[in-house]
Order: structure tokens, then C-alpha cells, then sequence
């Protein structure tokens, strides 16, 4: 039997591995941990989102900074409909959230880790933990693979190590190109009075932009007790991750806590005056943020509390609309969010096949997941890039005439 050795027991790994022909192929995958799948271990909050109900490739692709172009053809075989079909058939419910983020319905990554680990159990995949893979030595169309358990013939390699700069190393002193690792999917650090001593202050719907690079996302956003986290940040982060590592994460961002133009929110802030110019401006409701963020500005602003909505300069208007429609903030750091980091980075997608995930360079050689320069933002998207490609994989080498 044809040998197929999987380097990583992880997402990528393991999912290939619970698709392969085990009447064709003897499989095993060797993992370099005591214990394999340990970041599904704690994806999602120990949750695991596994992936986002978005089903058309079209709009899936718009959620990946790097590999957007390339995952199209790949989810037109394999998309998150797909991988909500597979654990249907293997009876793991999962449910759709609100904002579309696909979870186990037991809420326990655990139950996705106990599907794989069923179904290679089924397949006779042989597990080799603790067994770290040193170096691969190409031997015409076969490989052998030296670990730190001995060296493994290898007919097929799989290679879904993840982003460790150390597996990098392997893949690319066997020829491949890697892109410069740098973080994604960071909240930004920045010390401002507006934004000090109200964490936990949420915004709907903020608009963040980037002017030195031009850029500008929307959606939810979070005041935290070092900066600025939420959706809206997240996305920036993913999109920017390259230009913003040069910047050392020094930089200027403009933020929109309303969304609304300056004009739109002084026409609220008129309406408002006008009909009720008794009222003090502490009390005034006239824009959809919280009472604390509220007099947060108005006290940033110089603006006394306690004075007549009817009182309230022209001045102080524009000075109280700026805080709140065009806020200049400098960013002077990062920091993880929710230890959920992503890495942007890794295999050159240049030298990928996308149809089935091969090596353009090295033959009988697959490679997927995290370790090729393919990253998404927050919401199941990397977990779905992992099926995806695994499942080509598994297909490529299930149909392969041996
Ligand atoms: C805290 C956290 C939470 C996350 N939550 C989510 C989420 O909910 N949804 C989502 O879509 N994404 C999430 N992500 C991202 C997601 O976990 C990754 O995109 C995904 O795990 C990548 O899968 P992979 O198989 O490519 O790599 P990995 O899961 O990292 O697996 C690679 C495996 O290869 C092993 N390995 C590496 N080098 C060697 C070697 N030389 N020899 C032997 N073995 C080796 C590693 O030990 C590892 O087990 C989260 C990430 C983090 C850090």
C-alpha cells in the first residue's frame, strides 16, 4: 500500500486525514505535541467556530485578506455549506449564531475534536505525537521524512504544520518561497482622554479609518481598557496586517463613533435645539451612544454639562461633532485579541496548484491551512480555508489512479 504521511496534527491534518481512502492508502500523521487539534482545543473560546454561514464563494472570499483570489475555485468544491453537511452526516448538530458564526451545538470544542478522533480511529490512521519532524529529504518522486522518532517513507506528503517558523524552515529548504510572517486579527493600543476610564463602552455601527493608507472598514466597535477592539478594528488589522507591521504599529486612525457625516450630525444636533432648548446638554439624547460616553465628550469637549441644549455655541457644537464624527486617534502598539492571533504569511500562493492543493515544485507533495500565506478575519473563516483545502486534498489523492 501507498504510504501517506500528514505532517501536523492540526485542523488542516486531520480533516484531510478523515477524508482519505483507507482501502488505498495507509495513512499517518505525526504530530510534534503530546496531544494533537490543540488549537480547536481552544478555538472559539473552547467553543470552536468552525465556520460562517456564508454560502457563496463570491462573498465568503471578500473575509480573506491574503488567498482571496485563490479561494474561489476552492470554495466552489468545498464551502461551509459543505462542511455543515459533513458534520450532519457524522450526527454533530451545529447551529447558526446571529451574526452567522457557526458553532457545535454542545458549545464544546471537544465535540469536534471527538468527531475527528472517531473517524480516524475508523480509518486505522496511525498518530504519532511527540514525533517532530526535523527535516524531509526529496528521493526522486518519494520523500523521506526525519523526525525526532526515526525516519518515515513517505509515497504522498501532506503538509499542514501550521504557521511555527521552524516547519517554514523545512518547506523552504526544500525550494518553496515563504512570505514574511506578521501578525493579523490585533486590537490597537492608544492612550487618549476620550477614551480613558469607559471601558466595555460599545458602538454599533463606527467607521475606522486609516488615512495614511487610505483605507476604511466599518461594523461594531469596543472601547477596552488599552485602546480600541471590536469587529471594525479586527478587519482593519487583517486587511492593513503587512503596511501596519512596517509602521511598528505607530499610526494615525479616524474614527466615526456615530457613522454619521458631520453635516448629518449637526442637522440631529439643530433638530435637536430646536425642539427642546430647555433641556441641559448632560441630559440630552440626541445621538446613539451610551450616557457615559456621552458626557465623556462633552467633558473632553469643554463643554459644561449642566448648560441649556439652547446655550451651546457654534463653537462647542463643531468641537463636541468632531469628537464624535471625526475623532483623530493615535495608535501606539497592538494587542492580541482574545489570544485568538492569526499569522499573515507563509507558502508563496504562487507556487500552489489551487485545484487540488499540490506543490508546483515538489512532486506528490500537498500543503494546507495556516502555514500557506492565506489568513481570514475572525468569524469560522480559518477553520473553513483548513476544510476546504483538505477536503481538494483528500479528493486529489482518493481519485488518483496508483
Ligand atoms: C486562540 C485561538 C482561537 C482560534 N479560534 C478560531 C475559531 O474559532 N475559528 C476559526 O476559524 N479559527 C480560529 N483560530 C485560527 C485557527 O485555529 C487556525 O487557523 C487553524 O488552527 C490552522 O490550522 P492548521 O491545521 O493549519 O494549523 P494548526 O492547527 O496550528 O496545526 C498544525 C499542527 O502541526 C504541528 N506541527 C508544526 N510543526 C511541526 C513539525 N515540525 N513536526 C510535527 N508537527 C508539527 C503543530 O504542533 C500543530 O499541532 C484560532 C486561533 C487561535 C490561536
Amino acid at each position: 500500500m501507498k504510504q501517506i504521511i500528514i505532517i501536523g496534527g492540526g485542523a488542516a491534518g486531520f480533516f484531510c486525514a478523515s477524508n482519505l481512502d483507507e482501502k488505498k492508502y495507509s495513512i499517518t500523521i505525526l504530530e510534534q505535541n503530546s496531544d494533537v487539534l490543540q488549537k480547536v482545543k481552544i478555538s472559539g473560546g473552547g467553543r470552536c467556530n468552525v465556520t460562517h454561514a456564508c454560502f457563496d464563494p463570491r462573498e465568503l472570499v471578500q473575509f480573506y485578506p491574503r488567498g482571496n483570489k485563490e479561494l474561489l475555485s476552492v470554495f466552489t468544491k468545498f464551502q461551509p455549506g459543505d462542511t455543515m453537511d459533513w458534520f450532519d452526516q457524522r450526527s454533530v448538530p451545529l447551529k447558526i449564531e446571529n451574526d452567522n458564526r457557526v458553532f457545535p451545538e454542545s458549545n464544546s470544542s471537544q465535540t469536534i475534536i471527538n468527531t475527528f478522533l472517531t473517524e480516524i480511529q475508523n480509518k486505522k490512521v496511525e498518530v504519532k505525537t511527540k514525533c517532530s519532524v526535523k527535516e524531509i529529504e526529496k528521493q526522486g518522486e518519494k520523500y523521506l521524512v526525519k523526525t525526532s522518532l526515526g525516519d518515515f517513507q513517505a509515497d504522498y506528503v501532506v503538509y499542514t504544520t501550521g504557521s511555527s517558523p521552524k516547519s517554514l524552515k523545512i518547506i523552504e529548504n526544500l525550494g518553496h518561497k515563504i512570505v514574511d510572517l506578521v501578525p493579523s486579527l490585533f486590537t490597537f493600543n492608544i492612550k487618549d482622554e476620550l477614551l480613558q476610564d469607559i471601558p466595555g463602552t460599545s458602538f454599533e455601527n463606527a467607521e475606522i479609518s486609516i488615512p495614511a493608507l487610505k483605507t476604511e472598514e466599518s461594523g461594531p466597535l469596543l472601547i477596552t481598557h488599552w485602546g480600541l477592539s471590536g469587529p471594525a478594528v479586527l478587519k482593519i488589522s487583517a486587511w492593513e496586517a503587512i503596511s501596519l507591521a512596517k509602521s511598528k504599529y505607530h499610526f494615525e486612525i479616524e474614527v466615526n463613533f456615530i457613522s454619521k457625516s458631520m453635516d448629518e450630525a449637526e442637522e440631529s444636533f439643530l433638530n435637536f435645539k430646536q425642539s427642546n432648548p430647555k433641556k441641559t446638554i448632560g441630559q440630552a439624547k440626541i445621538f446613539e451612544v451610551t450616557n457615559r460616553f456621552w458626557q465623556k465628550v462633552l467633558d473632553v469637549s469643554k463643554v459644561d454639562l449642566n448648560k441649556q441644549v439652547s446655550n451651546i455655541s457654534g463653537k462647542e457644537m463643531q468641537q463636541i461633532l468632531e469628537n464624535l464624527c471625526r475623532k483623530k486617534l493615535k495608535v501606539t502598539g497592538k494587542s492580541t485579541f482574545k489570544d485568538e492571533f492569526v499569522t499573515a504569511g507563509g507558502v508563496d500562493l504562487k507556487e500552489i496548484n489551487f485545484k487540488n492543493m499540490t506543490s508546483k515544485l515538489l512532486p506528490n507533495f500537498h500543503i494546507a491551512g495556516e502555514v500557506l500565506n492565506i489568513d481570514a478575519v475572525t468569524g469560522g473563516f480559518n477553520f473553513q480555508a483548513c476544510w476546504s483545502e483538505a477536503w481538494l486534498i483528500s479528493q486529489h489523492l482518493n481519485h488518483l489512479e496508483i
